[in-house]
């Protein structure tokens, strides 16, 4: 991730209360109540929650993940980017590629940048996982410029 934004990355444990985020008919969680747990350090210029559970906003059946432009924070699922949740054999490195490519799209989010049309752009809108497979996990060259000078 370092590499790709060219700035220091640290990671760090800790789990934001996903009771209150849960919605039980659904049997999923509202990202958007997450992302407004996310706090952020003092010295952080972005951060983005990675959540192991399924996350959704209303009117769509799923999401991989939500950015907040304004503060600076997004989440993430890695939910539905393992191959078992599709009742497929494990793939760790698939699944790695996977959640790079949402971490790197939402972090995309965080500073500015829109969906891209560039179908291998890190910053294409992935509508199913067959739009994360295909992409890249890099900005492509109309976008790289706007957020890495
Ligand atoms: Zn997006
Ligand atoms: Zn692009």
């Amino acid at each position: 991730m370092g590499g790709i934004f060219h700035c220091p990355v640290e990671i760090k444990a800790g789990s934001s209360n996903l009771a209150q985020a849960y919605n039980p008919e659904r049997k999923q969680y509202f990202s958007s109540e997450l992302l407004a747990c996310l706090k952020k350090s003092e010295g952080d210029e972005k951060v983005v929650g990675i959540a192991d559970v399924d996350l959704y906003v209303p009117r769509l059946n799923f999401v991989f993940g939500e950015a907040d432009i304004v503060s600076g924070t997004a989440v993430v699922s890695l939910c539905r980017l393992r191959q078992e949740y599709y009742g497929l054999t494990s793939d760790e490195a698939l699944f790695l590629e996977r959640a790079t490519k949402e971490i790197v799209h939402e972090l995309g989010h965080t500073f500015g940048l829109g969906h891209c049309p560039n179908s291998k752009c890190v910053m294409h809108f992935s509508n199913s996982l067959a739009d994360t497979d295909l992409k890249d996990m890099y900005f492509c060259n109309k976008c790289r410029p706007k957020i890495i000078p």
